[in-house]
């Protein structure tokens, strides 16, 4: 049954939170936006809401996700960004028409026009996908250090040593695997 609030890794980018709606990537992937509604939902919970999405939409979404993932590996590896990525990265930021607006609390809020408001997004997304990748944002594109993921991510942090895509996922994954590894290495010990 769809759960009402969906298992989605929302970080603080906007960009890399969605190349997060597929997970393990270099493992058992997790597709997280598996029908259009799910992107509905994903786009809902990051503040640009849409009423439907369409089949031919959610395709638009996924070469747009995996284009960003695509280049934002490439960027983070420091290698020439794959040019069709870009094409497609350039082509749906360009048909975008999203709005950026003012509300009276000092907040921006995306404003989609109704009848594209699915391409208005995926505007917004690739923009943020752009501001990211070419470097203009303080931040740095890293490579999550999980094998199964694998998943570019940009690290903040002020050393700018972050080490995985997600904390509380990724992060915490790989602790309790070196903590499990330690307590046999103790037990072989005592053996
Ligand atoms: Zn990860």
């Amino acid at each position: 049954m769809p759960s009402a609030f969906p298992d989605f890794r929302l970080g603080t980018v906007l960009a890399t939170s969605f190349t997060a709606t597929l997970t393990e990537r270099r493992g058992d992937a997790v597709e997280r936006i598996p029908v259009p509604q799910r992107l509905v939902d994903w786009l809902a919970v990051s503040g640009l809401a849409v009423d439907s999405c369409t089949a031919d939409q959610l395709e638009l979404a996924k070469e747009l996700r995996e284009s960003i993932h695509a280049a934002a590996t490439a960027a983070a590896l420091d290698e020439a960004l794959p040019a069709s990525a870009v094409q497609v990265i350039n082509d749906r930021s360009a048909q975008g028409r999203a709005a950026a607006v003012l509300t009276p609390d000092g907040e921006r809020r995306w404003q989609l026009s109704s009848a594209t408001a699915v391409e208005d997004a995926l505007g917004v997304i690739a923009a943020d996908a752009i501001s990211v990748i070419s470097g203009e944002r303080d931040g740095k594109l890293a490579l999550c250090a999980s094998p199964t993921c694998q998943a570019a991510f940009f690290d903040t942090s002020q050393s700018r040593t972050r080490r995985w895509c997600d904390m509380n996922t990724c992060g915490n994954r790989q602790k309790k695997a070196r903590f499990n590894a330690n307590q046999r290495k103790g037990a072989k010990a005592t053996e």
